[in-house]
């Protein structure tokens, strides 16, 4: 069969590479000059691959059972292994953060290379698809006049072309008004996995510094979701994954007023048991703070409580204690909005799961096309675990592609 896969990023690479193993001929469109171009900046170009603890719950789409599904079919034990065969065997750092053992996104993206040539899968590079069209048997892709040919006959064609994020680095989402006409639902895409902007009132005081918070969006009394990770307080509000795997419910619900919950305790809540603060607190205040914050962050905190700096040298009484844990675990600031794709590591939106098979990625409205990675509307928390959907997704369709070219 000729198989066009659109889009050389993380799910398209593997897509080819999974489904050039029976003899089909695989091509990898890209309308960058190389392949991979936002693999190389993922965390931080060290490439955080995946996450121990990944599974279907990790997951934000519109079905937990399509995700559970998809995850029975492809577990993540299965992944490491097929990183570890291509040539990328990887580590866990203590939090459960999967890194390749290089440290390197260049690594990985020249390993990839290599994978792909050997297996005979073609490179069509600065190569723009700006359309597709159902033919009878399979698809024609069009591309711009200034090509060669404008347009090429393929029997499947998986869509790998990625979501908005980080335009500058090749996903521009030029494609989903193409999936739209083909008659899939296309949910409006927001910026995801960003920083988030609030009115940190008081609060600027501690710009600079880096606290492990457990982090919630609320909506009136309603909690629309919960995080927990490190946040970064900066000159126009919070980065860092405690609340960019939360920028995403802003992003959709952009029209409410929203506060976001800091509980700055939540990583030492077994320290804060009770007689363990009670025996900390009756020394000094500022000594009890400094076990879990830098000082300016301590002091600004007993401030913040209520509690007179001239205190600082009295043991704290027990309703004081109260007082400044109350304070410290339910810090309210409203959200004001949050900053655009060009900032954020994910879009949230495009094509639900529900239009793809959870064991091949097919589409169930378009037989042959496959839809795979950030083109499904599908958001994981920072930590691996979108790299994680990306190469499990494409790797499903690719399967389904050999199989079909195996006779099975
Ligand atoms: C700065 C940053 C850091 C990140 N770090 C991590 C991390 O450490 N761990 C993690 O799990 N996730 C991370 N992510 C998210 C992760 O990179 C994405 O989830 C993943 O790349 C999505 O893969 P994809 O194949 O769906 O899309 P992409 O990787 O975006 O690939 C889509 C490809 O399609 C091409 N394309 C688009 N339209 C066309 C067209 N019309 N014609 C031809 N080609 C086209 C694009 O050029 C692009 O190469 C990060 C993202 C960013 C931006």
């Amino acid at each position: 069969m000729e198989i066009a896969v659109v889009g050389a990023g993380a799910s398209g690479i593997f897509a080819a590479l999974a489904a050039a193993q029976t003899g089909n001929r695989v091509t990898l469109f890209d309308h960058n000059a190389e392949i991979g171009k936002k693999l190389l900046v993922t965390g931080s170009s060290r490439c955080n691959i995946s996450n121990a603890i990944v599974s279907a719950e990790s997951y934000v789409c519109a079905d937990e059972r399509w995700m559970r599904a998809f995850f029975q079919a492809y577990p993540p034990a299965r992944l490491r292994s097929l990183l570890d065969a291509l040539g990328i065997p990887i580590y866990s750092t203590a939090d459960g953060w999967y890194y390749p053992l290089s440290n390197s996104a260049h690594s990985v993206v020249e390993i990839l290379r290599a994978d792909l040539l050997a297996r005979g899968v073609a490179l069509a590079l600065s190569t723009q698809v700006v359309d597709l069209r159902r033919e009878e048997g399979g698809f024609a892709l069009r591309f711009p006049s200034g090509e060669p040919a404008r347009e090429r006959f393929f029997d499947k064609v998986v869509l790998a072309a990625g979501g908005k994020a980080y335009p500058s680095l090749g996903s521009l989402g030029e494609l989903f008004p193409v999936l739209a006409r083909l008659g899939h639902s296309v949910v409006p895409l927001v910026p995801a996995l960003g920083p988030l902007v609030v009115a940190l009132g008081k609060f600027q005081d501690l710009r600079g510094l880096r606290f492990d918070v457990g982090a919630a969006v609320y909506a009136g009394k309603q909690c629309l979701g919960a995080s927990y990770g490190n946040v970064i307080f900066t000159a126009r509000g919070l980065n860092g994954p405690g609340v960019m795997n939360l920028s995403h419910l802003a992003a959709r619900r952009s029209q409410e007023k929203l506060n976001l919950v800091l509980d700055f305790c939540f990583a030492f809540e077994s320290e804060l048991s009770d007689e363990n603060a009670k025996l900390a607190a009756s020394k000094n205040p500022l000594v009890f703070l400094n076990r879990f914050f830098p000082p300016k962050a301590s002091r600004f905190f007993l401030e913040y409580a209520g509690i007179g700096v001239g205190q600082e040298n009295e043991p704290l009484t027990s309703d004081e204690l109260q007082k400044l844990l109350a304070a410290l675990r339910s810090v309210t600031l409203p959200i004001l909005g949050i900053r655009s794709f060009d900032e954020s590591q994910l879009s949230a939106g495009g094509v639900p799961v529900t239009e793809v098979s959870p064991d091949t990625c097919e589409s169930t409205l378009i037989p042959g096309l496959y839809l795979v990675g950030e083109t499904l509307d599908v958001v994981g928390p920072c930590g691996g675990y979108n790299l994680h959907f990306a190469f499990t997704s494409g790797t499903l369709a690719g399967l389904d592609l050999a199989r079909l070219a195996a006779g099975l």
